[in-house]
């Protein structure tokens, strides 16, 4: 056997491929993690908007096309800990009912081959690994769990507080958002997490932020078994003549091709890349493309209906850590609209700087830095629905070509509209008066930003799993229907997106899917709970 022959050789570090490596590297066999990137420098650039937002320091520099042959830049980051390095951390459960099917306005959300109750330990585990911070039994649509969250919320900062009570008096029902930050507000000057303004949309200077690469992918280095190889860009998967095991990975590293074998390779290169590389790994065997005897490859491709809201109002809104506040009020429908709507929630505090990388319009009397100043900044999330026509393909110059016609708009519309009906009636300000808040609505401040097909933040759905082969690549495991080696562990796999934040899904999911290849490797059921526990999980 050639030293490049691994037990294990996963594609990607992110949500998926680093939790993945976290789950294998104790059953000392040969696991291998191939990223694409290298780690991110720690820098002050890190924590400034302009490095991050306004130059994209951070950003692939790679260049997509949309569907009419135009140039796409995808906000998109290719680093150990793959997009885990940049997210908010917000790590929410898909409710149960999202694994079943839903009807939307826009039409129907298709069932999960595997409900609720099956990946609910896996969220545990995942919630306990990320180090989640929350409170059960306040998000009025959250799914049953097996056991609390082990650290505390985050508190809201005064204005925040100010605003929840505001919903609360309005009759709904706000939480605090869980969050993967490594904060003690018992003890600040311990606290690894200094609850900065630059978390969301940034990585973490201080490896403070439960992203993939602190948590999962550099805890499982510790063990010898345990290698990764950074800068290798998997090109191709290539195959046995049968069609039936990849054989070999092919791998470009400082512009040499390199090879790797595996007797298990799982791809988790995000929703895009890794049906890219599937549609690329073309042969006799799989002309359609490697595990596309189905034609769902790149198919279905979902990333949520996103709109970054900034609500302004004369006081100046002074919160650092904004992320804190969030509403499932109108997840599934309200008294007015039987259908979902989606969730409320916010992004990192805005600045002057990150909305003059073409943000809104400025409102009249206003600069950009005093809005910075003044807003609270929603984000809105309601789900898309997946179009098979909405898809992931290589054009003729092997580049990845992404067509999205947006669907499922009218529950997204009213979301907003319940937000803006909620926000004009917040409590009369002593300074402003109902000029505060209501007047600057009436004036038309509620200031919308859609996010363009670029933001692919939360990708998913393009090799979804399934139990029929014809109308799903994977099974209920993940593993191609076709290839019997072959598996699947990031966004790709949702046959349905949900509303809420994808990460903690796909960390769960690939907890689970974790727990089959270690039973297929040998690694036996007591190796497999050794395995959770050194993960910081009850056995
Ligand atoms: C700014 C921002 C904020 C976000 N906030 C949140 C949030 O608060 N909560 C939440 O749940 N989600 C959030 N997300 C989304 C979340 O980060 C993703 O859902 C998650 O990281 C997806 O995990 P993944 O494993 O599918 O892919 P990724 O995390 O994208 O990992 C894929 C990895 O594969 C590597 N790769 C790609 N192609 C190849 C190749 N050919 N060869 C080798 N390696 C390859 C990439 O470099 C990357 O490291 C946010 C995302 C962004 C960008
Ligand atoms: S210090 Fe805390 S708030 Fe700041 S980036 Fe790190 S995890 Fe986020």
């Amino acid at each position: 056997m050639s030293t490049n022959h691994y037990d294990v050789i996963i594609i990607g570090s992110g949500a998926g491929g680093g939790t993945l490596f976290h789950r294998l590297a104790p059953s000392g066999r040969r696991i291998l993690l191939l990223e694409r990137g290298d780690y991110v420098p720690r820098e002050p650039e890190n924590w400034s908007t302009r490095a991050v937002n306004v130059e994209g320091r951070y950003q692939t520099s790679e260049h997509w096309r949309d569907q009419a042959g135009k140039d796409l830049h995808p906000h998109t980051n290719y680093w150990v800990g793959g997009n885990t390095k940049f997210y908010g951390a917000a790590l929410f459960r898909l409710r149960r009912e999202d694994f079943g099917e839903l009807r939307h306005a826009g039409g129907g959300s298709p069932a999960w081959p595997i409900g609720y109750d099956e990946l609910e330990p896996y969220y545990t585990e995942a919630e306990h690994l990320y180090q989640v911070h929350g409170e059960r039994g306040v998000d009025p649509t959250e799914p049953p769990a097996s056991a609390p969250y082990l650290h505390s919320p985050v508190c809201h900062e005064p204005r925040m507080q100010q605003l929840s009570d505001d919903f609360a008096r309005l009759g709904c029902r706000p939480f605090h958002v869980p969050l993967g930050v490594m904060l003690d507000e018992s003890d600040r000057r311990r606290s690894k997490c200094i609850r900065c303004a630059t978390c969301d949309g940034h990585p973490c200077l201080v490896q403070a932020k439960s992203d993939a690469q602190v948590v999962c992918v550099d805890p499982a280095l510790q063990h010898p078994n345990a290698t990764l190889v950074t800068g290798a860009y998997v090109a191709r998967l290539e195959t046995s003549a049968s069609g039936r095991e990849v054989t070999r990975v092919v791998v470009e590293r400082e512009g040499i091709r390199e090879t790797y074998s595996a007797d298990i390779v799982v791809v988790s290169a995000g929703a895009i890349n890794s049906a890219a590389l599937l549609l690329r790994s073309v042969s006799d065997q799989h002309p359609r493309g490697l595990a596309n005897g189905s034609d769902v490859v790149g198919r279905h491709y979902m990333g949520h209906i996103n709109s970054v809201l900034m609500a302004l109002s004369k006081c100046p809104n002074p919160t650092v850590f904004q992320k804190t506040l969030a509403l499932n009020d109108f997840y599934f429908g309200a008294p007015d609209w039987p259908f979902p709507m989606g969730h409320i929630s916010f992004v990192g505090k805005l600045d002057g700087t990150t909305l003059s990388a073409g943000a809104p319009a400025i409102a009249p009397g206003w600069t950009l830095e005093l809005m910075g100043k003044h807003s609270l900044d929603f984000w809105l999330t309601s789900e898309d629905l997946p179009d098979p026509n909405n898809r992931v393909t290589i054009d003729r110059d092997g580049k990845i070509v992404l067509a999205y016609t947006p669907n499922n708009g009218e529950g997204h519309r009213r979301l907003i509209k319940k937000l803006e009906h909620l926000m004009q009636q917040q409590t009369r300000c002593t300074v402003h008066g109902d000029g505060c808040h209501q007047g600057l609505f009436a004036r038309n401040l509620f200031i919308g930003q859609r996010i363009p097909l670029a933001g692919v933040a939360h990708q998913n759905g393009t090799i979804r799993f399934g139990r029929d082969p014809k109308t799903s690549a994977l099974d209920v495991n993940c593993r191609a229907h076709e290839v019997e080696n072959l598996y699947v562990v990031d966004g790709s796999f949702f046959p349905s997106s949900g509303a809420v934040n994808p990460a903690l899904t796909i960390m769960a999911n690939a907890l689970r899917v974790g727990d089959r290849i270690l039973e297929r490797l040998g690694a036996g059921r007591g190796e497999a709970v050794r395995t959770r526990e050194a993960a910081g999980a009850p056995a």
